[in-house]
This record gives C-alpha cells, structure tokens and sequence, in this order.
C-alpha cells in the first residue's frame, strides 16, 4: 500500500511538473517600467554583410516588390502606400496596411529600411505586427538613442533587443522571426503565452521571449483571447519606412 502510494505521488509530481513544462507562465517584467529610460542599453554588435534570404519553397510570398496583390488597408480599401522600385514604402498618414491572410504560429522573413532623418522614436519608425497583436519594433537605432524597449528589434514596451545589430538609416536590415501565437482556453482565459524569436541582420536579439501579453504605448495590457489566427500588420507612424522580400512559412502544422 504504502509503495502504490509514493507510486501515485511520484506519478502526480511527475504530470505536475510536465504541465507546468508545458505551460510556461506569463512572466512579470516589474523590475523594469514601461520605456524605462534606465534599462540598460543593448550592447552594439556590428552585423555582417548579408541581408536578403530568397524564400524557399514552401514559403507564402507576401511581398515580392511587384505588386500589393496580398495586402490591404483595415478598412478593405486598396493599399495606398508608395509601390517603387522593388520595394514598398509608407505614405505616411494612410494608415497600417495588413495581408489578406491571417496566421498564428509562423517564421517570418522581413527587410526593411528607415529614413535618414528625425530621432528618438521619430526617426523611421514602423513595426512588424504579429497577429495584429504583438510588435517587433522597426526604428532607425544607429546612433540613435531611446527607451531600450522601443528601439528597434525589441518587443516593444516589454523586450529589449539582447543586443544592437542595427545598420545605418537608408541601408536595408533584415528580420527573421518565429513566433508562437498564445492559445486561450474555451472560457478566454489564458492557456499558454505567445513566445517570439527575432534575428536581426542575422543576429539573434530575441530568444525565445515569452510576452506578456499584447504590445502598448506606455502600457502591458494583459492578454485578450482573439482568433488563432489573424493578420500581419505593418504600421505606418508617419514616416516614409520602407519594406521589401517578405516571405512567412505557416508552422501550425508542425504543433
Ligand atoms: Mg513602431
């Protein structure tokens, strides 16, 4: 009896444990203030030369520099952004463009290139918006100095990058992300957080960071439950950020 005993609570601690594994919980982030100018500042690592990676073949192609055939503005209406040469850019004032598509779990490819003016939070802001919901910040944070958890490649109010692999205004940079979306129970409580890699320039500046819940402005709101998957969003923050070469791979199969 006694032996069937430590069995059974051997065998709890053990279904304990895995699910707790499984489930990582919400982190608190409170050592840090939102846009804490005191957060230490990424160290700055110079990234090496290659920045494009041609989509491989199971990629969706969102963006091929041709055309806006698989994006729109929230409102339905036809992208209003500048189509150039190769690559889109914002026309400030129009609004955030998102894809037809929607996705959750998935590895993104993304360039992208500031402006050579403003500073601070003005100078060629942007952001990579996952599931609408979740942004990886796109600033021009050469030698441009702001809160760490807006400059560019952070999850903006709650990640810092681990360090700053940024190039100079007017040169084109490159994101790969892999994000896991959250997953909420039937009742819309929370069930498991959403969780994002990001190489910038090829370097790694997050690993695997657990959110805590959407992205804000001088805010961590909670998490709300919403679809398993929604669309990509790009923001537009008056100021003329340019993108090229997108491609995501949906990882929903590989659950
Ligand atoms: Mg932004």
């Amino acid at each position: 009896m006694q032996k069937l005993l430590i069995f059974l609570t051997a065998a709890l601690l053990f279904t304990a444990s895995q699910t707790i594994a499984q489930t990582p919980a919400v982190p608190s982030l409170d050592e840090w203030e939102v846009h804490d100018p005191d957060r230490p500042q990424p160290v700055v690592v110079t990234p090496g030369e290659l920045t494009s990676a041609p989509p491989p073949s199971d990629a969706i192609v969102l963006f091929d520099g041709t055309h806006f055939e698989d994006w729109m503005h929230a409102n339905g209406d036809a992208v209003k952004w500048h189509l150039r040469d190769g690559y889109m850019e914002v026309n400030p004032g129009t609004g955030i463009i998102q894809t037809k598509r929607s996705f959750g779990d998935v590895q993104l490819h993304i360039e992208w290139a500031t402006p050579n003016s403003g500073t601070g939070q003005d100078s060629g802001n942007s952001g990579v918006y996952l599931m609408s919901t979740y942004e990886v910040q796109v600033l021009n944070s050469f030698e441009n100095q702001t809160y760490p958890d807006g400059q560019a490649a952070s999850l903006y109010g709650q990640y810092p990058p681990l360090v700053n692999a940024s190039r100079p205004p007017s040169e084109w940079q490159s994101y790969d992300i892999v994000f896991r979306r959250p997953h909420f129970e039937e009742d819309g409580t929370l069930k498991k957080p959403a969780r994002v890699t990001v190489f910038h320039n090829g370097v790694l500046v997050q690993d695997n960071v657990i959110l805590t819940g959407p992205s804000g402005h001088r805010s961590r709101p909670p998490y709300r439950v919403h679809e398993d998957a929604l669309p990509l969003f790009l923001q537009d923050h008056n100021e003329p950020t340019r993108f090229r070469n997108i491609w995501i791979r949906d990882l929903e199969a590989d659950m």
